[in-house]
This record gives C-alpha cells, sequence and structure tokens, in this order.
C-alpha cells in the first residue's frame, strides 16, 4: 500500500499528548518526562527503576509540553470545526487520572478571559464565525446538548431531559453553562469530586441548508471531558466508591477498545459494551473523526498513572 493511502486511513484517529506544568508552590519538583521529541515522541523517566529500564518512549501524532498555550492546542484542531460544518461527525477527548489538566485543555480555567478558553469555546466561536461567512450560500441553524454519563447512567446537565438547546453565539454556550451550574445543588468542591468520576458531553450540532440546491448538511461535534482514568485501589475502595471505580474502569476500557478497533479496521467494532461508546456509536468510525488528547502530570508521584495513561493512548494512537 502506498504511504499516502496508508495516512488517509489512519487519518481519522489523531492522538495528542499534554504534558501539564508543575503547578504554582512545586515549580522545583522532579519531572517525569525526561524528554519530548519533534516527531511526537516523549521519553519518560522513571525515578523508581534503574538502568536502561528507568527510560521509556511513547510514540504519538504529536506532544505538548508544559509551556504550550491555549491557542497552540487549538490549532490543529480548528480544521476539525470545519469539517462538522461541512457535515462531518467529530468527537474530541479529553484523557487522563484526575489534575492531569483535561479540564483546563476542553474548558479552559477561567471562562472570563478568551485568552485561557479551551478548545470547547474555540470551537464554538469558530463554528459560529465559519457559519456566517457561509451565510451566503449555507443556512445554519446549531443546538447544543450538555449531558453527564455517571455510573453508566445518562443526565442532562444543564437542562432537564438533555434536550437540544438552539443556540446562535458562544455567548449563548457561556450562559447556559453558567445558569446550569447555578442551578446544580451541588457547591464547586462536589461538583469537582463528581466531575472527575463521571463523562461530560457537550454535543454541538449543526444543521445546514444549502440555499440552492436545497440539499441538507447535518454535523455534529462531541467533546468530552472522560472520568479520572486512575486506577482506584480496589483493597481501599468500598461501596459507592467501588461502584463508581468500576464503570470508569469499564466505561475508558470499551473506549479503547472501540478506538483501536477502529485504528486496526477491524471488522467488528464493540460499541454495545459500555454507555460512553453507545452515546457516540455515530461519531466513532465511519467517516467520522476523532482527536484525543492524552494528559500526563508531570509528578513524580504520579509516575505510575503517567505510565499507564501513556500505554492506553499507545494502544489507541
Ligand atoms: P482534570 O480536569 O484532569 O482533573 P484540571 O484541568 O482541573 O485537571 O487541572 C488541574 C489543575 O492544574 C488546575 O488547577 C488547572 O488550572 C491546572 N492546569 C492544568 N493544566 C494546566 C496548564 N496547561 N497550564 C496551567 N495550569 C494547568
Ligand atoms: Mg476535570
Amino acid at each position: 500500500m502506498l504511504y499516502n493511502q496508508v495516512q488517509d486511513l489512519k487519518g481519522t484517529i489523531r492522538v495528542y499528548c499534554r504534558v501539564r506544568p508543575f503547578l504554582q508552590g512545586q515549580t522545583n519538583g522532579q519531572s517525569t518526562v525526561d524528554y519530548i521529541g519533534e516527531n511526537g515522541n516523549i521519553m519518560i523517566l522513571n525515578p523508581l527503576k534503574h538502568g536502561k529500564d528507568a527510560r521509556k518512549v511513547f510514540s504519538f501524532n504529536k506532544v505538548f509540553g508544559p509551556t504550550v498555550s491555549q491557542e497552540q492546542i487549538y490549532v490543529d484542531t480548528q480544521p476539525l470545526i470545519r469539517s462538522v460544518l461541512d457535515g462531518f461527525n467529530v468527537c474530541i477527548f479529553a484523557y487522563g487520572q484526575t489534575g492531569s489538566g483535561k479540564t483546563y485543555t476542553m474548558s479552559g480555567p477561567d471562562l472570563t478571559t478568551e485568552q485561557t478558553w479551551g478548545v470547547n469555546y474555540r470551537a464554538l466561536r469558530d463554528l459560529f464565525q465559519i457559519s456566517k461567512e457561509r451565510a451566503d450560500v449555507v443556512k445554519y441553524e446549531v443546538g447544543v446538548q450538555m449531558i453527564e454519563i455517571y455510573n453508566e447512567q445518562l443526565n442532562g446537565l444543564n437542562v432537564p431531559d438533555a434536550s437540544w438547546v438552539p443556540v446562535a453565539s458562544t455567548q449563548d454556550v457561556l450562559d447556559l453553562m453558567r445558569t446550569g451550574q447555578k442551578n446544580r445543588a451541588v457547591g464547586a468542591t462536589a461538583l469537582n469530586e463528581r466531575s472527575s468520576r463521571s463523562h461530560s458531553i457537550l454535543t454541538i450540532h449543526v444543521y445546514g441548508k444549502e440555499l440552492v440546491s436545497g440539499s441538507i448538511l447535518k454535523g455534529c461535534l462531541h467533546l468530552v471531558d472522560l472520568a479520572g482514568s486512575e486506577r482506584v485501589d480496589k483493597s481501599e475502595a468500598v461501596g459507592d466508591r467501588l461502584k463508581e471505580a468500576q464503570h470508569i474502569n469499564k466505561s475508558l476500557s470499551a473506549l479503547g477498545d472501540v478506538i483501536s478497533a477502529l485504528a486496526q479496521k477491524s471488522a467488528h467494532i464493540p460499541y454495545r459494551n459500555s454507555k460512553l461508546t453507545q452515546v457516540l456509536q455515530d461519531s466513532l468510525g465511519g467517516q467520522a473523526k476523532t482527536l484525543m488528547f492524552v494528559h500526563i502530570s508531570p509528578e513524580v508521584n504520579s509516575i505510575g498513572e503517567t505510565v499507564s495513561t501513556l500505554k492506553f493512548a499507545e494502544r489507541v494512537a
């Protein structure tokens, strides 16, 4: 097979790795990231091992180091947004242990400053921008839906029945999300806790009508902030905590199985094994495009999770 064809086949699934910087007050810490190469390679140094076992290289489509800005992170995502308006389905995932920067990548630390906006708001901004540019040719309608998957159950995040809400600007979506946060009975800390153990999916549904031909374009963008991938110690977790952990493990490995089956062009894609893969079935595989940001924390005490995150990501890459 020609090199180009191989590239095309693999072109629908991309995996990018992002390394979180040390948090304030910990800047002198020893990093487990030894080296970031130019071609998507990252070398991890495990201080608990010696000799040649201590270093291991992982390969992805790209690796973003700790100083890479939100804007730079988004550059390669932009063409995917355009393709949603062309009628393609796209999934963008954030994977990683709790505290590794998933929400930072997807939403950003602070909605008030556009400079630190994450992928979600930049995607929406571009979506509305491009649809305006095309207004003479295509009439677009945009709706959003926010859902959470917790313990293999689907819940609407901001609207009662997880229904579609029509929106006309990024501001509409921001307002919707703020209202949703306020409406929730739980406080900020509890929300954070809960969000680390549930998958949250912001879906943007685009419906376009070509003015001259009357033909219809339907595209869908799923922005998925996954539950924390950390392994919960089975001997310590009991009751609800154990149940949550089992559901998370199950759905993340089901997601890994689906993406790696797609990457290998396998005849059978096991969508039915989790709620997450069922919900996203129409947007994984076929003509759909997938981008996964895998996040790692640089601290030495995260080395176990870092290695298992990178192994998971290499399997789907
Ligand atoms: P997760 O969603 O994976 O649990 P967060 O996105 O909440 O992790 O990030 C944990 C902390 O690290 C937050 O305080 C966040 O602001 C900070 N952080 C994460 N990624 C970055 C980054 N690239 N640059 C600066 N701070 C970051
Ligand atoms: Mg988070």
